[in-house]
Parts: C-alpha cells; structure tokens; sequence
C-alpha cells in the first residue's frame, strides 16, 4: 500500500497565521487581505524543503452571510497574488463555510478538508504538520496524528493557555519561526 509519490504537506490555517486576525471581526472584503510579511518567505523556505501547502480554514462568515462565496473567491486570489508578490504559493485553500452550531463534519478541529485535500492531492500524512493560530489549528494536528506548532500571531498568545491540552509540538513567534521548527524537526 506504499505510494512513494506521496509528498509531505503543511496544513496552515489561514487568519492569525497567513494574515492578520482579531476577535470578533471577520474578514470580508478582498482589500482586507494583507498577509504578513513573513508569510511568503515561510512558504518559501517550506516549499524548498520538499512541504507542499495547503490552507485549511474555518470561514464560518459564509454561514452567517457576512460574505458571498464569490467575495471569498476575490479574497483568495488577493492571497494568492500577494504570495506570488513574495515567490510562495499555496497547493490548495479548502475551507469550511458552516455556522459551529451546524455542527458539521469539515469545520476544524475535524479533519475531514485535511483528510480531502491528502487525497485529492496526493499528500502522505506520515510527514505532515499543522500550524495555526488556534486550538482548533492543534485539535486538527491531533486528529491527524501530525505536529501541531501553535504561532502567537493573531490569535495565538490568547489561545496559548487553551492550547496546553493539546500539546503542541512548538510554539513560535510567527509563521517563519513555525516554517523553520518543522524543516528542522520533521
Ligand atoms: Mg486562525
Ligand atoms: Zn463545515
């Protein structure tokens, strides 16, 4: 059952670990969408050791009618040019658009888009990690079975506390800082 054309992957979360994040707010127009300085290099650096990328985010603001899926289609394609901008790019950006209260199968911690995008895209699970911002972002690296690095960008000095039951395999500054945990550890 070996597939040595797997290929090892990066899950990252979008908000508080791609680009800026604070509570209560919701991204929803395209010209929001600045992501950190750190951001392309990180990807930079990841793609090089042999990673590909892929983005797994709750955007749970479709669900609430904060915005259209053609405006969050606007707002990647902004990501996505500003990441070629810095000579990264993303192998794919699944995300889920349900409310928490649908209590639906996709939104993370649940593994399901993760799950999807490994088969879709031929990514071995066996050397993978997640980086995130959240609990949720270490809760899905637990349901993989991968290296959860938790970043105290956005979200993260907040959500450190809450994280601690979840073991993240590192805790970093930034994206970069994450990046170069998991070239040295993975
Ligand atoms: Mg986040
Ligand atoms: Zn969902």
């Amino acid at each position: 059952m070996t597939r040595p054309s797997l290929r090892p992957v990066v899950f990252l979360d979008r908000d508080g670990t791609l680009n800026p994040d604070r509570p209560g707010w919701y991204l929803t127009k395209p010209s929001e969408m600045r992501v950190y300085r750190k951001a392309a290099p990180a990807l930079r650096l990841l793609r090089a050791a042999g990673f590909r990328l892929v983005v797994v985010s709750n955007q749970s603001g479709l669900g609430r009618g904060y915005l259209t899926p053609a405006t969050l289609g606007r707002i990647h394609a902004r990501l996505r040019r500003q990441l070629a901008a810095g000579g990264a790019r993303l192998d794919g950006i699944y995300f889920c658009p349900h409310r928490p209260e649908r209590r639906c199968g996709c939104r993370k911690p649940k593994a399901l888009l993760a799950r999807r995008a490994a088969r879709e895209l031929d990514l071995s699970l066996a050397r993978a990690a997640v980086i995130g911002d959240k609990r949720a972002d270490l809760g899905l690296a637990r349901a993989l079975g991968v290296p959860g690095v938790l970043v105290l960008t956005g979200h993260g000095r907040h959500e450190r506390p809450h994280c601690a039951p979840f073991k993240p395999a590192a805790v970093r500054r930034d994206v970069l800082a994450a990046a170069r945990w998991i070239i040295k550890n993975l």
